[in-house]
């Protein structure tokens, strides 16, 4: 079944400026901003600027090019932060929640990224 993208999320009201945002990067195809409730003491939300719901409708409908910013943009956050392991940073936690058992809420793909203090494992 083909995903459908409710335009009146709250992501796509971020990106027609109807909400504002605490942004830390724009460029072409993404946006990320500091997230609302954060979860650990740096959290940053990281969305294309395109109309997907999730990871996998991303992957397969989005541009190299959008596919390669996001993924460019995110690595930019993850220096930003000072979390990067290659500027010396203690690392962070990317997350991407997808659907009803993903636990998702925003129906706009995001990639959370985590840090500023020990996460623990999620998994084991
Ligand atoms: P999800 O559960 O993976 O969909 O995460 C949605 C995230 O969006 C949550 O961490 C919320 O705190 C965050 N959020 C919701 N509304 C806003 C907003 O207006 N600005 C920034 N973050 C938001």
């Amino acid at each position: 079944m083909a995903h459908s993208y409710d335009q009146t999320n709250i992501f796509a009201r971020i990106l027609r400026g109807e909400i504002p945002n605490k942004t830390l990067i724009e460029t072409e195809h993404t946006l990320a901003f500091h997230d609302i409730n954060p979860q650990a003491p740096q959290h940053v939300l990281v969305i294309p600027k395109g109309p997907y719901v999730t990871f996998d409708h991303f992957c397969a409908e989005a541009s190299d090019a959008e596919i390669v910013d996001f993924h460019r943009t995110a690595a930019s956050v993850c220096a930003m932060l000072g979390v990067s392991l290659g500027d010396g940073g203690a690392g962070y936690r990317g997350i991407t929640n997808a659907g009803g058992h993903g636990g998702q809420e925003v129906p706009h793909y995001h990639l959370h990224i985590l840090g500023g203090a020990p996460l623990g494992r999620m998994l084991s």
